[in-house]
């Protein structure tokens, strides 16, 4: 079957902030650039982001990029390489003032200073007291900034493929990546993009978890092709549960809320995290705060007729505050807890949030693999940056306000690589025989199969398995018991089948494809937690609840063949300062 080509200098797949920082540093470097994406780019995950963004520009109190650097080795639980942290918090102030020229409403303190908030972990002389660091427009952060950055590419001539979804990656003989097999959602045409660099930037995956912050379009796309390249996982263990979702509905109540000065309750109206975390209290590391309302509720103190949440107050703020730095918390409030926060506490619960693993990357964003001698190689016309890639500065926990600045810095950064390494191998490479059989028979399967279980029967019981197996806290037995599930549900997803009838709009089509990728997520996660025996960050194991340095302080590397583990070990040495030595985390 013949299909058709186009052919760019580079092809970035996504268009949130990650992908359209990258797009717009290649634009402008004059390159001839393709940006894919299934949504609108406006409409790309980063526009839920709330808080801020994170940088030591000191506005209101003393900071500088060594503290957020301390925060966030600290934060990581010690896994995050410390190379990259230092690259990434070095770069902070000069990345936001970037995005402030670029046109970014931030808002503002009385002297015309961009606003920063405080938020968790963040602390003022390496764990001292809380600092205000995240730079926040109001609580739409991820909005303002994603609308900046699509104007500037709109300026710089990018070109957008808009609901184009990105199937699988092209590979020669050689390993190298030439480029992405897609499809137009709408009509189905499949198309090679050949390119001599591809760069993901494909967001989370939250959608594995039944409960969740992530919306519908967040399935891992990315990490599914990388997965069926042949191309290791990294760190998928390490999901972070962010301490304030809303009951009942999964929705992000933004750290901010906390930042300024909202605090968590028990059944008896105790602002329990005092005891948890004497120092930050409610702005604690969202590991810490996660685990200490789950304790709560299943120690009975957590509130309403099923004993199963907690509330988050914010009244004694005043209606001003709420207006006027919260309006969209409020509005969330109201519309899904029903809930005024003005007069009463939010109803909340933890809730799956952010990946910290995902496609590895070195910090110049060039995507890394094990060698045949076993060392960490580079593949070569392969690039990610952003949720999908484990750069890694999150390490075992995610601060927040950390990953709007991770798609700055590495954004930028990767585009960089690309066109300096475009500058040394200019020529295009010939497409392999066969560069599109892969995506053809996935495709071909949905079309022939004919009895089977639905796609969303499939998805549901894949969400399921891992809020019930690979949850908060996990167990040894429940996890093996959660390998062999997620395998079955796994083995079930090649078997589905979409009727006729929902083939009408192709989004049958689309959520079967989804669901490949957002399997291969979820296994990576089952498998690589059941075998790391140790509690570190996110991942908080009860038959194992201490960090063991000993043993663990390496990178796991899940391959999809064989379900096989590496490991590798964490960069413990920063570009130019001293290291940060693994220590016990007191907040
Ligand atoms: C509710 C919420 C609030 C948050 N608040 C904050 C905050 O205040 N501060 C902070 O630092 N972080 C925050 N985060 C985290 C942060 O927003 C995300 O990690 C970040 O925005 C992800 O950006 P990204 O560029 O990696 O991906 P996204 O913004 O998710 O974009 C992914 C892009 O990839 C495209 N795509 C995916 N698959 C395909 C495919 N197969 N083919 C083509 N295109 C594809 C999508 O269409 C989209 O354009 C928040 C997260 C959530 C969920």
């Amino acid at each position: 079957m013949a299909i058709a080509k186009r052919q760019f200098d580079a092809v970035v797949v996504g268009a949130g902030g990650s992908g359209l920082r990258a797009a717009l540093h290649l634009a402008e470097a004059n390159l001839k650039v393709a940006v894919l994406s299934k949504v609108f780019p406006t409409r790309s995950h980063t526009v839920a982001a709330q808080g801020g963004v994170a940088a030591a520009l000191g506005n209101s109190e003393e900071d500088n990029w060594h503290w957020h650097m301390y925060d966030t080795v600290k934060g990581s639980d010690y896994l995050g390489d410390q190379d990259a942290i230092e690259f990434m918090c070095r770069k902070a102030n000069e990345a936001v003032y970037e995005l402030e020229h670029f046109g970014m409403p931030f808002d503002r303190t009385p002297d015309g200073k961009i606003y920063q908030r405080p938020f968790g972990g963040h602390m003022q002389d390496y764990g001292k007291k809380p600092v205000p660091r995240a730079c926040a427009a109001a609580d739409r952060t991820g909005h303002a900034m994603l609308h900046t950055l699509y104007q500037r590419n709109v300026r710089a001539r990018t070109q957008f493929f808009v609901e184009w979804m990105a199937l699988d990656l092209i590979r020669d003989q050689s390993g190298d990546v030439l480029g992405v097999v897609a499809m137009e959602m709408e009509t189905g045409e499949v198309m090679i993009f050949q390119a001599r660099a591809t760069l993901l930037a494909t967001g989370g995956a939250g959608r594995i978890f039944a409960s969740s912050t992530n919306a519908f379009i967040n399935t891992g796309d990315g990490l599914g092709m990388v997965a069926r390249a042949g191309l290791p996982l990294q760190d998928m263990e390490f999901f972070q549960f962010h301490p304030t979702g809303v009951y009942g509905a999964g929705i992000l109540i933004t750290e901010g809320v906390r930042g300024e000065g909202g605090y968590l309750l028990n059944k008896n109206g105790e602002r329990f995290m005092e005891r948890y975390a004497p120092n930050a209290k409610d702005l604690a590391s969202r590991d810490v705060v996660s685990r200490s309302m789950v304790t709560e509720i299943k120690e009975g103190r957590g509130v309403g007729k099923d004993a199963d949440h907690v509330l988050l107050k914010l009244d004694h703020l005043g209606a001003e505050v709420i207006n006027r730095r919260l309006p969209g918390i409020r509005e969330i409030s109201i519309k899904f807890a029903n809930v005024d926060p003005i007069k009463e506490p939010i109803p909340v619960v933890p809730t799956a949030h952010y990946m910290m693993g995902g496609i590895p990357a070195n910090y110049h964003g060039q995507v890394v693999a094990l060698g045949g001698n076993g060392f960490v190689a580079v593949v070569r016309g392969l690039y990610a940056a952003g949720e999908c890639a484990c750069v890694s500065v999150h390490g075992a926990n995610r601060l927040g306000c950390n990953s709007l600045l991770d798609l700055l810095v590495f954004g930028r950064a990767a585009a960089q690589q690309i066109i300096d390494d475009l500058k040394r191998d200019p020529y295009p490479k010939p497409l392999p025989a066969g560069a599109a059989d892969r995506p053809l028979a996935r495709l071909a399967r949905l079309e022939t199969q004919k009895d089977g279980e639905s796609v969303a029967e499939v998805a549901a019981a894949m969400r399921r398995v891992m809020q019930a197996y690979c949850g908060v806290f996990r167990f040894g037995d429940l996890l093996k018991q959660g390998v062999a599930k997620i395998k079955e549900v796994a083995e079930r997803s090649g078997h589905t089948m979409i009727s006729d009838k929902s083939k009408v709009f192709n989004t049958a089509r689309v959520e079967a494809l989804e669901l490949d990728n957002l399997i291969e997520v979820a296994m990576a996660t089952m498998i690589s937690a059941e075998a790391r025996t140790e509690s570190r960050g996110a991942h908080a194991r009860d038959d194992y609840p201490n960090r063991d340095d000993e043993n663990w302080l390496k990178h796991t590397l899940y391959f999809k063949n064989g379900y096989r583990l590496h490991y590798k070990p964490v960069t413990l040495r920063p570009l130019t300062v001293e290291p940060f030595q693994p220590k016990a985390r007191v907040y």
